[in-house]
Parts: C-alpha cells; sequence; structure tokens
C-alpha cells in the first residue's frame, strides 16, 4: 500500500492579542482562505510516519502492520 502523504506546517497567528490564536489554541483547528501560501517544515506518512526523503519511503507503507503490534 502506498503512503499517505501530509506535511507538517506553520501557519502564522498574529501578533499580540490575537483572536485567531485564542481559538486556535481553544479548538485546535483554523480555517485559512483557499491559495493561501504556508511553509510547510517537513512532509512524512500520516500513517507510518516515514519521512518524504527518507530512503524508507520507497519502500511500501508499513504503517497497517505496525498499527496491529502496538
Ligand atoms: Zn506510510
Amino acid at each position: 500500500m502506498g503512503h499517505q502523504w501530509v506535511g507538517a506546517a506553520l501557519v502564522g497567528m498574529g501578533r499580540g492579542h490575537s483572536g485567531r490564536a485564542e481559538h486556535a489554541a481553544r479548538t485546535g483547528r483554523h480555517v485559512m482562505r483557499a491559495a493561501t501560501r504556508i511553509e510547510v517544515l517537513e512532509v512524512y506518512c500520516g500513517t507510518c510516519r516515514v519521512r518524504y526523503d527518507d530512503r524508507q519511503a520507497l519502500a511500501p507503507c508499513t504503517g497497517a502492520v505496525a498499527a496491529r503490534i502496538a
């Protein structure tokens, strides 16, 4: 099975007392407008956590197997 790539990203929450920061801290969610550029820190598989640029990324996803063991 193939890896399910996700990107860990940085999203600005504003300076000082910010309603955006308050909401994100309370709910763990933030809605952005489409076409907003964000900084992606890292791309990895959401299932098995292998990094996109890791050699192991060439192997099939082991997430399902790891989940059964854990
Ligand atoms: Zn994977």
